[in-house]
């Protein structure tokens, strides 16, 4: 199938209120605009040098979403553009991200990232760490950020169980962040979790954000 068959596949089995994130890393424009042209806008790239060449070529209402680790000193070629970024992971890169926002006279979306997974190498926070940041001084002070929800990934395993008990664990997260921490909470109602293997699982336990790559444009040879 190609690239708009089978997004409109996945799309079919997705709620209303679940965004499809079609992840592009290591595929050409021309296979963007394939989606594009079919009406898909919500795209999103694992590195910052991608995702910068990518939306100086296409089409400027193109929602580029930030997914992959996200280092400090490169915010600044992404902040004028970015629509969300979801791999919030310290205080300090949230920190950078306001003053960027901020040079640009705009507010950038954030999601936290979480670690979740079995895995010591997957990026994300700690609970503790996650209580830390939030409850950190400057944390309520950024008005130029706007927290949204939280981002994770699962361990790479076939056990659906382990993988939907991850699931499970982030969703609490969210709804506990939700009711107590997290002040101006109308905001805060994005869960992005679930890529090509295990999104049906993940819009089962409560994804608003599905992050799909090589189910859309095919396995990728790095
Ligand atoms: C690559 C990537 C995806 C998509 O992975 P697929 O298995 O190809 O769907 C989702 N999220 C992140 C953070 C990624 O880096």
């Amino acid at each position: 199938m190609g690239v708009v068959a089978n997004i409109e596949a996945i799309k079919k089995q997705l709620p209303g209120h679940v965004t499809l994130v079609a992840v592009t890393k290591t595929k050409p424009e021309e296979m963007i605009l394939e989606a594009y042209h079919s009406g898909h806008r919500d795209f999103g790239e694992n590195k910052v040098q991608d995702l910068v060449s990518k939306q100086e070529n296409l089409p400027d209402d193109i929602r580029w979403h930030m997914i992959g680790h996200l280092q400090s000193n490169k915010v600044k070629y992404l902040a004028s553009f970015v629509h969300l970024i979801h791999g919030v992971d310290s205080l300090k890169l949230l920190n950078v991200i306001n003053k960027e926002a901020q040079k640009h006279d705009r507010i950038i979306d954030c999601l936290l990232q979480v670690h979740i997974a079995l895995e010591e190498t997957k990026f994300g926070l700690s609970g503790e760490e996650l209580l830390a940041l939030i409850g950190s001084e400057s944390f309520g002070q950024m008005e130029n950020v706007r927290i949204r929800g939280v981002m994770g990934m699962a361990t790479y395993t076939e056990n659906i169980e382990q993988i939907r008990g991850e699931f499970r664990l982030l969703k609490r997260i969210f709804e506990e962040l939700k009711t107590s921490a997290i002040s101006g909470g109308e905001y805060f109602d994005q869960l992005s979790f679930g890529m090509s293997g295990d999104y049906q699982l993940a819009v089962e336990e409560g994804s608003t954000m599905v992050r799909i790559g090589s189910l859309i444009f095919g396995s990728r040879n790095y």
